[in-house]
């Protein structure tokens, strides 16, 4: 996985639980993720925060 401006380019978005499963010790460092609230994709480097885009 490639390594970008201090964030992992995961080809496929993980979900927190995803990444807890897969024990990524960077959790937050994967640049693709689903919001824990509305279920959607999002960008970290566009938005959100954490595991969630959205309010
Ligand atoms: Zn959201």
């Amino acid at each position: 996985m490639e390594f970008i401006n201090g964030l992992y380019e995961n080809p496929k978005p993980l979900t927190l639980q995803e990444a807890k499963d897969t024990n990524l010790r960077d959790i937050l460092l994967m640049r693709y993720r689903v919001c824990v609230v509305c279920k959607k994709n999002f960008d970290i480097t566009n938005e959100g925060i954490f595991y969630r885009c959205c309010k």
